[in-house]
């Protein structure tokens, strides 16, 4: 032990995390970012996404200077399932989910932990070719921004406030989406005995609980670019933003 200060958790490097992505992919096939070396910051992500689309909008509505990133992608691959992501440690963690989010806290849906990806993923949107890891088109769903649900912690048994990462290390995380489809408390619950990738994901009971709406049938277009599944895939361009105003920032944003 020393008395250095510890570094941030935020500060882990991100290579090492991402080797899996990088491994499942080629990078000479898919329009995936690359992820050649880790984003130093959130901020970043609008020049760091190299999307070959040049009209591909940055992912600005997500000011990373307020929490860490939250993004939720459709993914239309062999069989259409949701991926939930928060940056944590410096790239995004994932939770592939098969159902989707559920706005109803008695319906908890399976969230199977895969690979880390980049932070650039965060603003990926098109079609991964036949063949390849992943084949099929990828939506940016939902996003914004996440912070840990310290009020509901310290009110659950032990009251005791963790950090993020070892929240996720003890197999039981409370967070706050900031999105523009999805708001308000959210766990992430490691489930027993069933191997360590299985986890439920749950809507907390709280002003954004609903029960008897399907939030991925009532909003099933891109939060990024408007876009349906099939107008990705077919390479339409984005959609005009309708709440521009309302998504770009209140008075306090200070723009990148
Ligand atoms: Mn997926």
């Amino acid at each position: 032990m020393t008395d250095e200060d510890p570094r941030p958790q935020d500060a882990r490097p991100a290579e090492d995390s991402l080797a899996e992505y990088r491994r499942k992919r080629d990078f000479t096939r898919t329009p995936e970012p690359a992820a050649a070396a880790p984003a130093p910051t959130a901020r970043a992500l609008g020049s760091a996404a190299a999307t070959p689309a040049a009209s591909a909008p940055s992912l600005d509505a997500t000011d990373g200077a307020r929490g860490r990133i939250y993004v939720i992608h459709k993914h239309d691959a062999s069989q259409l399932h949701y991926d939930l992501r928060l940056e944590l440690g410096g790239t995004l963690r994932s939770w592939a989910v098969p159902k989707g989010p559920s706005l109803d806290p008695s319906e908890r849906r399976l969230a199977v932990q895969v690979e880390d990806h980049p932070l650039e993923y965060a603003s990926f949107e098109g079609t991964i070719p036949e063949g390849e890891y992943g084949a099929g088109t990828v939506m940016v769903w939902d996003m914004g921004w996440w912070e840990p649900d310290e009020a509901w912690m310290k009110e659950s048994k032990g009251h005791q406030v963790l950090a993020p990462e070892e929240a996720l290390a003890k197999g039981d995380l409370k967070f706050i989406l900031h999105g523009q489809k999805l708001q308000g408390s959210w766990a992430l619950v490691q489930m027993k005995g069933r191997g360590a990738k299985n986890w439920l994901l749950i809507k907390h009971k709280d002003g954004y609980a609903q029960s008897g709406v399907d939030i991925t049938a009532a909003a099933p277009d891109s939060a990024l670019s408007g876009r349906s599944l099939q107008e990705i895939a077919a390479g339409a361009p984005p959609r005009p933003r309708q709440d521009e105003a309302a998504v770009g920032g209140g008075p306090d944003s200070s723009g990148p």
